[in-house]
């Protein structure tokens, strides 16, 4: 596995600031390997060495015969530490300081930590299986305390379990099938024909159960990208402001103002929404109008949901096919007189508000739930899953296993039913991280930050 700008080599003694950078009360310099009581020993102040594991000790760092800092100093000896190495934490003060701390560390010794590698050496060491290390930047990157609850789950062995009981299942149908390459004159005698399809597909349909649960994984995880479109003043930039609660996009009566696509954050019952307001959808000869409708059009169809925003007083409809499963009709400005009755949209969500007095801005939100979580909301006791690796695994297992029952009905050769029966399991064992290749190690850890 190579680390960056250098290869990994087990014990090597890393150093990074595992606290986020810039001005804090404190910061946390983070040492592990072989060597990292022996680092820690050249920078402070009192005896190291001979520290007993899991205590804390009060002292000052050096660096070049100066002072720099007064920390306090956390000893944990190995196996007994996340990494499972030697690990010492020093507790200095943020800002600056804390750089010098590390600055001071690696001139003692240690090399300067790649992103994520303190993980990895707790993986390698049998400290987390590959999942519940991938858990770890779920939880740093949670947006809402569902995805955090998630995390911890995940953290806490909850979908390694679920993989290693989906194994365990299918290991002993496996050891069925070898037996039968060995014996083949025995058709399958160890074991009744339609109680294996049946074990196949009551796993399978678990299988099914995982992949489907991503959608919600990464509605929690990422959060969900919400665009308003609709023809110029109806008033997109008006309901956006409203729903942020601030003045975000420019409100104009003259069309065309929002030109480039505007975007901001909100928090909508513990959900993370990244909201979107788009250039109105009209005819134009002007290049740079005609430039932002396009990005509106790329952007709503991109998006999780699309608010197609109508003027109650003008209902004039756009000339831009909007796909109705994830579309909530918004009629703006009812705080105006219009007729009745209005045009019918062809949506199953469509709210009446003015984004100007905020009149049925609470239907708009109870729509957006409603289409976020029209398949539930995760259950407590659910398995969610969040990652696209998981999810390509697990649909890569399923197309094994189908390939299996397919084999068993088609009556194939043991060989053949046996190699897919191996990898279904292999394709699962690359979650938790067994028969993982280099590739997707440093695909996973990449992700991580620096002193995680
Ligand atoms: P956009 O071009 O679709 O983004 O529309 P704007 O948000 O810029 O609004 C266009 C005009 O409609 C502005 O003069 C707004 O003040 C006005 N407007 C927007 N929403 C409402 C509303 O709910 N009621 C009323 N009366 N006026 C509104």
């Amino acid at each position: 596995m190579e680390f960056v700008h250098r290869p990994y080599i087990p014990g090597e003694t890393i150093a990074a600031l595992a606290t986020a950078p810039g001005e804090a009360g404190i910061a946390i310099v983070r040492i592990s390997g072989k060597n990292a009581t022996d680092v820690a020993q050249k920078v402070f102040s009192k005896s190291v060495v001979k520290l007993k594991s899991h205590t804390v000790h009060y002292g000052k760092i050096i660096l070049d015969g100066t002072c720099i800092d007064d920390v306090l100093l956390l000893v944990m000896r190995a196996p007994r530490s996340f990494t499972g190495e030697d690990t010492v934490e020093i507790h200095c003060h943020g800002g600056l300081v804390s750089k010098q701390v590390l600055e001071a560390c690696i001139k003692a010794g240690a090399k300067a930590a790649s992103p994520g590698e303190f993980s990895f050496k707790a993986f390698v060491n049998g400290k987390l299986d590959l999942a519940q290390a991938e858990a770890i930047q779920t939880k740093i990157g949670a947006k809402n305390e569902i995805a955090l609850t998630l995390a911890q789950d995940q953290l806490e062995g909850r979908l390694s379990h679920k993989i290693l009981d989906l194994q365990s299942q299918l290991t002993d149908i496996a050891a069925i099938f070898e037996a039968w390459v060995d014996f083949p004159e025995e058709d399958l005698e160890f074991a009744p024909f339609d109680d294996v399809i049946a074990t196949l597909r009551t796993v399978m349909g678990q299988i099914q159960t995982l992949i489907a649960s991503f959608d919600q994984g990464k509605v929690l995880q990422t959060g969900v990208a919400v665009s308003l479109i609709g023809s110029p003043n109806v008033g997109k930039s008006s309901l956006m402001n409203a729903l942020l609660g601030k003045d975000r996009a420019i409100v104009s009566p003259i069309a065309g103002t929002t030109r480039d696509l505007v975007e901001d954050d909100m928090r909508l019952n513990n959900l993370h929404l990244r909201l979107i307001d788009t250039a109105g959808i009209r005819t134009t000869c002007e290049s740079i109008e005609e430039e932002g409708i396009r990005r509106s059009k790329k952007a709503s169809l991109q998006s999780d949901i699309i608010l197609y925003v109508l003027d109650v007083t003008c209902p004039q409809e756009i000339d831009f096919d909007l796909p109705p499963e994830k579309t909530i009709g918004v009629w703006n400005k009812m705080d105006l007189p219009h007729s009745r009755p209005l045009p019918q949209l062809p949506f199953d969500h469509v709210v009446e508000l003015s984004a100007q007095n905020g009149q049925g801005l609470d239907k708009l939100h109870q729509a957006i739930d409603a289409l976020i979580w029209q398949k539930g909301a995760p259950r407590r006791d659910e398995v969610v899953i969040t990652s696209l690796r998981h999810k390509e695994a697990l649909a890569e297992a399923l197309q094994c296993a189908e390939r299996v029952v397919q084999g068993l009905l088609q009556k194939q050769s043991a060989e053949f039913i046996s190699f897919d029966m191996r990898q279904c399991l292999q394709a699962l064992g690359t979650i938790v991280g067994a028969n993982i290749t280099e590739d997707i190690l440093t695909s996973v850890f990449s992700k991580f930050c620096i002193g995680k």
